[in-house]
């Protein structure tokens, strides 16, 4: 039998061999931050000189990322008379969108659920899957449209926030001399804003240049973000280290333009087709014509992407999918199996049996797909095949990367499983040869889980009892993943205890800003001043939650950040508590914050909080 063709058992005992290469590697897989949050480089823009502000507003948000403006926008519809205030690190809107400005950079979610407030904006993106700076200007196009840059504070760092319990108002300190006072406080700094290195030796011994694939320095490489072509690397060699989503996408930009590229690869991305297109204006302008058309399109696509891991009445409906792209056709694969079983075979056992032989349909078939591509380099293609089942790492869909391989000034370095092991004053060095570069990108990620929520703000925030820190010293307890007890009129905009594994992030941050929104207005017309979750009701959300994380269990899995490199074990909440989310999925998730937050509207009381 040929490697291509091991029956289920022997992809198993495959999968569990490259997972162990990969957990004993000499070089071990752990990273340090590239900047202290609060410290951050913006190779973008310059900082502008100003005055240090200290007012009062009504509501601040601490990131100027998709949370920050989606949740913004919502307040101001819901309390237009607003005063409100979005802090960043970046010298504008963005957030992800506004660092990561990588050649090729673009959201392989379908633009039509991934860019928020399309419906509210008028704006029609101008491909299925939008480029970055499309993405980037829109988060700027709602900053325009919700007056939000009125009070906005870029390349501003948040370096205290304590509780005032005379005026009850939180107290706001910054990097720059700001010193002010804020109602409502909401915290939403993305999962992915700390950029991280490989934590090896040598890192800062290389004499040529080096940078982070979030903070990509164009003056060297030539060109721009929005794909002028590289000229500055045209007599470079060039490494990349790391082949994750991020990779995939520059990639092919770098083969364009280098003199001579080397990517060095620990473990090969899955990449599935892509199949990118422009969008009609006839086309949109039918499927835009009914008021609420977008909210329709995300129920959609969540109630698709549900169907993994949901529930089984939900699974057994048929759906039309209206997003169409490599996530819900990915979902909608795995539904198919389920379709097919038999009544006797409904059972955990034969459920458990059908998601495998769907896995191993996808992942061979994608396999197949590196050695339909890739046929200038057959040991090559060979290393990009990728070995685990296709959920224990992010998903990627592309159509130039595999073929970036055939060109002749791109090599593939597979270090198999070990990573490169240090940086030397003029290269890389990995599997004992050296590789002299003139340049060094970092394609090493962010960090993501493992670390407390306090340290990845950059703050902390010092509630009427105490610091937050402390509050989730074991872990982080929450209701409904976006407040916490002993923390009056604090949100917390983020995935954890709440709809986790909700494929399209921009969905969650739409219905946590429902909620947040609903929660304002109501207290804002009922004359109310706090508001904070009981010990009771987060106890019993802590409960429900954790009732369900043994799902989120990936022991089995290839290491990466899904599973905290391999070390996640969820018998407690990490500190992050990044690992857990509502058990019945995103769909039961929306529906009962939609309930929550439609019966707070109507009786001024929120269930599970004290209104003061
Ligand atoms: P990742 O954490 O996914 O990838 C980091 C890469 O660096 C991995 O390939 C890792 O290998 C590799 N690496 C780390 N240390 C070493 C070493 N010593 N030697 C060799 N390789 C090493 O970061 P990304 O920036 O790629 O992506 C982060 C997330 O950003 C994505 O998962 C996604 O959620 C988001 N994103 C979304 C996009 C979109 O289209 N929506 C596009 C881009 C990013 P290993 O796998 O072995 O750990």
């Amino acid at each position: 039998m040929t490697i291509a063709n091991l029956d289920s058992e022997q992809l198993r005992q495959k999968y569990a061999q490259e997972r162990d290469k990969r957990l004993n590697a000499p070089a071990g897989r752990k990273f340090k931050r590239l900047e202290q949050p609060g410290q951050v480089a913006d190779p973008h823009l310059p900082v502008q000189p100003r005055e240090p502000v200290s007012d009062t507003v009504n509501f601040t948000f601490v990131g100027g990322g998709f949370s920050g403006l989606i949740t913004s926008a919502r307040v101001k519809e819901a309390v237009p008379n607003a005063s409100i205030r979005i802090l960043d690190q970046a010298g504008d809107f963005g957030g992800v969108w506004y660092w990561n400005r990588y050649p090729g950079a673009m959201c392989d979610t379908a633009a039509m659920v991934y860019m928020p407030l399309l419906e509210e904006t008028g704006h029609m993106p101008t491909r299925k899957y939008a480029m970055g700076p499309e993405i980037h200007e829109h988060t700027r196009r709602i900053g325009r449209h919700y007056d939000l840059y009125k009070h906005a504070l870029f390349h501003t760092a948040v370096t205290d926030v304590s509780w005032d319990a005379d005026s009850k108002r939180w107290r706001v300190k910054t990097n720059r001399g700001d010193d002010f006072t804020t109602k409502y406080l909401a915290v939403g700094t993305g999962p992915l804003t700390v950029a991280q290195l490989p934590d090896i030796p040598g890192v800062d011994s290389f004499n040529g240049k080096a940078f982070h694939t979030s903070r990509w320095e164009y003056e060297y490489t030539g060109g721009d973000r929005f794909g002028a072509p590289l000229t500055g690397l045209a007599d470079k060699r060039v490494a990349i280290i790391g082949t994750g989503a991020t990779a995939i996408q520059c990639i092919p930009e770098l083969a364009k333009y280098a003199k001579e590229l080397l990517v060095f690869q620990r473990t090969p991305s899955a990449v599935d087709i892509r199949n990118n297109h422009d969008i009609d204006p006839e086309w949109f302008k039918g499927v835009s014509a009914e008021p609420g058309w977008q909210q329709r399109w995300l129920d959609n696509f969540t109630t698709i992407w549900g169907l993994i891991g949901g529930r089984p009445a939900e699974i057994m409906k048929k759906y039309d999918d209206l997003v169409q792209d490599g996530w819900s056709e990915l979902a909608l694969r795995v539904q198919s199996v389920f379709l097919s079983l038999k009544p006797e075979q409904l059972n955990p056992e034969g459920v458990m049996l059908a998601m495998e032989q769907s896995d191993d349909e996808t992942t061979s078939r994608i396999r197949a797909r590196v050695d339909e591509v890739v046929t200038a380099d057959p040991v090559a293609a060979e290393g990009l095949k990728a070995w685990y089942r296709q959920l224990c790492k992010r998903p990627t869909f592309h159509d130039e990367y595999l073929q970036a391989f055939n060109r002749p000034n791109v090599k593939l370095i597979d270090t198999d499983g070990q990573g490169v092991d240090r940086i030397t004053p003029t290269g890389v060095h990995a599997l004992g040869k050296d590789y002299d570069v003139d340049l060094i990108i970092y394609a090493s990620g962010f960090e993501f889980q493992n670390t407390s929520f306090t340290s990845r703000l950059g703050f902390e925030i010092t509630g009427p009892e105490g610091t937050l820190t402390d509050a989730w010293a074991d872990g982080m307890r929450t209701l409904h993943g976006r407040q916490t007890q002993g923390f009056p009129n604090l949100f917390l905009c983020q995935l954890s205890q709440a709809a986790r594994f909700a494929a399209n992030v921009p969905a969650n941050f739409l219905e946590s800003a429902r909620a947040i929104a609903g929660v304002v207005k109501s207290m804002e017309e009922n004359g109310k001043e706090t508001i904070d979750v009981t010990k009771d009701a987060q106890d019993a959300w802590f409960n429900l939650i954790m009732s369900g994380a043994a799902r989120a269990q990936r022991d089995e899995c290839t290491p990466g950040y899904y599973n905290n490199e391999g070390a996640l074990k969820i018998d407690k909440p990490s500190p992050s508590g990044i690992s857990s989310g509502y058990p019945h999925g995103p769909v039961a998730f929306f529906q009962l914050q939609r309930d929550w937050v439609e019966r707070g509207l109507q009786t001024g009381e929120f269930e599970g909080t004290e209104i003061a």
